[in-house]
């Protein structure tokens, strides 16, 4: 997706912080963190969203919840605790329509957070 922002961090158009990366999943740094940790995991097929995601893309949606499991491993936070996130659409305040998990952690959180 040419105009996708997040298609440009995975093709190196636009610099990012990676974390992470394997075929089929890329994490990096959230430009604005609103958290001390806070890390999108995204796939490197481009999806809009939870609702965009077909038949077959289990498999990818387990590859993401895997590279999740393994920063959270490798960043100590699988000690300490983390949020998981997906806003999907509007009301969601979703701003970038690239499927993407914000990986939120580092102090302790209230409801609000996302
Ligand atoms: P959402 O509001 O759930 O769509 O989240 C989009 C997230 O992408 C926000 O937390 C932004 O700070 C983050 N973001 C936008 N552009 C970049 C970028 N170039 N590098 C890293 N994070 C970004
Ligand atoms: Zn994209």
């Amino acid at each position: 997706m040419d105009d996708c922002i997040f298609c440009k961090i995975i093709n190196r158009d636009i610099p990012s912080d990676i974390v992470y990366e394997n075929e089929n999943v890329l994490a990096f740094k959230d430009i604005t963190p609103q958290m001390p940790i806070h890390i999108l995991v995204i796939p490197k097929k481009h999806i809009e969203s939870i609702v965009d995601l077909k038949d077959g893309d289990e498999i990818l949606v387990g590859k993401i919840f895997t590279a999740i499991n393994k920063i959270a491993k490798d960043t100590g936070i699988d000690k300490t605790g983390f949020r998981v996130i997906s806003n999907c659409g509007e009301d969601a305040g979703q701003t970038v329509k690239h499927l993407h998990f914000h990986i939120l952690a580092g102090e302790k959180m209230g409801a609000d957070i996302i």
